[in-house]
């Protein structure tokens, strides 16, 4: 099905149809975050009203309903990811966490003195810092694939990369920063060639399009529940069975054990052995609320939706006298990252937000691609499936009085 009248979603986002400064908001900060459907805020609303309580410990009738709720996430993201194992699915607090636990994991069993990591020079801070710690902590190599002007990655130059010091590839299957969707398939099949794992940080993919691990063959995959219509705090780890099997346990504590004596220590299987604590229960109920909704939208539809707007946002903001964009990817997906001549990015904000209208400026946690381009950072606006071409004509006009009042 296809998506031609996005009103009927749009519906179902209550923060969608609010003012802000006596305006209506335009919200076109999606990269930071998402809004939230009226689905996942009931969800959420009746976990704490009704069912709160703390899963696989105890043996009474919340506990176990929590616990039940709490597995049919489990069974979701699976289905949702194509994963071939439910315990492939493993819950941590972000993006951010899901990149530590590997790096830290992957890195202590398998990155060695003199070995290599590779990363892109499209990557969000949370994809370097955890491998740069690393690195420095094994004496291992920090590698990283060039970008070019369009912001591509070059291709050519990540082949040259490879030898028998490398141990993992991990890079973003789309840049926040300027919305390069990277040629994952090819990047993982060269990888493989050489027997490299790899891993993608997919914060910026998952609420775009549909992501098939198995079809990937990609090792690991992290995203965040928030970037894709859940609650904050919550994240995603998938990792093949056969690295999970093999990877040291990430934190200690309560769930992630077998039997625990002061002399020695057995650890739970998987997932739980990666899952030590209580963990954000409401947050995986809510991330599974969000998954379902999603699903019943489409994301064949909301990709094709998107494609169209984002093309036309581009050829709008083209239009504009003294408007450059930072990148012109091959490829684009959710942002577009854009400078105004002899105005500062972070003015442009300010001017917006007085206008209602929603975007981030400034480095974007890539502070790399921003040395690359020699600037201090863009105005980005990221879309997602319930903006439409009201929200990018409203954006049109606020640049064009950004520029009267600036210029
Ligand atoms: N990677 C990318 C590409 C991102 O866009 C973000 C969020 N801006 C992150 C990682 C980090 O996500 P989180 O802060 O939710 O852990």
């Amino acid at each position: 099905s296809t998506i031609n009248d996005i009103t009927q979603y749009r519906r179902d986002f209550p923060a969608l149809h609010q003012e802000v400064y006596g305006r209506p908001l335009v919200y076109l900060d999606n990269a930071a975050t998402t809004q939230k459907p009226q689905a996942v805020i009931d969800v959420l609303s009746n976990y704490y009203s009704a069912d709160n309580s703390n899963v696989h410990r105890g043996v009474h009738y919340l506990s176990q309903k929590a616990t039940d709720q709490f597995e049919e996430a489990r069974r979701t993201l699976r289905q949702f990811l194509n994963a071939e194992h439910e315990h492939e699915i493993i819950f941590t607090r972000g993006t951010t966490e899901s990149i530590n636990l590997v790096a830290s994991s992957f890195g202590r069993a398998f990155v060695k003195e003199g070995d290599a990591v590779i990363i892109s020079g499209l990557e969000h801070h949370s994809n370097i810092v955890p491998w740069q710690l690393i690195c420095e902590q094994q004496k291992a190599e920090l590698r990283v694939i060039p970008i070019g002007q369009d912001g591509d990655l070059i291709m050519e130059e990540y082949e040259k990369l490879f030898d028998d010091k490398v141990k993992i590839i991990s890079l973003a299957y789309v840049s926040n920063a300027l919305g390069t969707v990277n040629p994952v398939e090819k990047i993982i099949e060269l990888a493989h060639r050489h027997d490299i794992p790899v891993m993608l940080d997919s914060a910026q993919a998952i609420q775009h399009m549909t992501i098939d691990v198995q079809k990937l063959d990609v090792d690991f995959l992290a995203f965040s529940s928030h970037k894709v219509f859940g609650p904050t705090g919550m994240g995603i780890l998938y990792g093949k069975e056969k690295w999970l099997d093999k990877m040291p346990p990430y934190q200690g504590g309560g769930e992630m054990i077998k039997t625990v004596s002061f002399e020695k220590t057995t650890f739970n299987s998987l997932p739980f052995k990666f899952e030590a604590g209580t963990p954000h229960i409401a947050g995986v109920i809510g991330l599974d609320a969000a998954i379902k909704y999603v699903q019943k939208v489409g994301l064949k539809s909301i990709r094709q939706y998107e494609e169209k707007l984002i093309s036309h946002a581009v050829d709008e903001l083209a239009a504009i006298d003294g408007l450059s964009f930072v990148a012109t990817p091959k490829h684009r997906s959710g942002a577009i990252s854009f400078l105004l001549d002899g105005i500062h990015p972070f003015d442009t904000g300010e001017i917006l937000d007085k206008l209602g209208i929603a975007v981030r400026t400034g480095h974007h946690c890539t502070e790399p691609i921003m040395d690359f381009y020699g600037i201090p950072g863009t105005v980005r606006a990221s879309f997602a499936f319930y903006n439409n071409k009201t929200d990018v004509n409203k954006l049109k006009e606020g640049i064009l009085k950004a520029q009267k009042m600036l210029g």
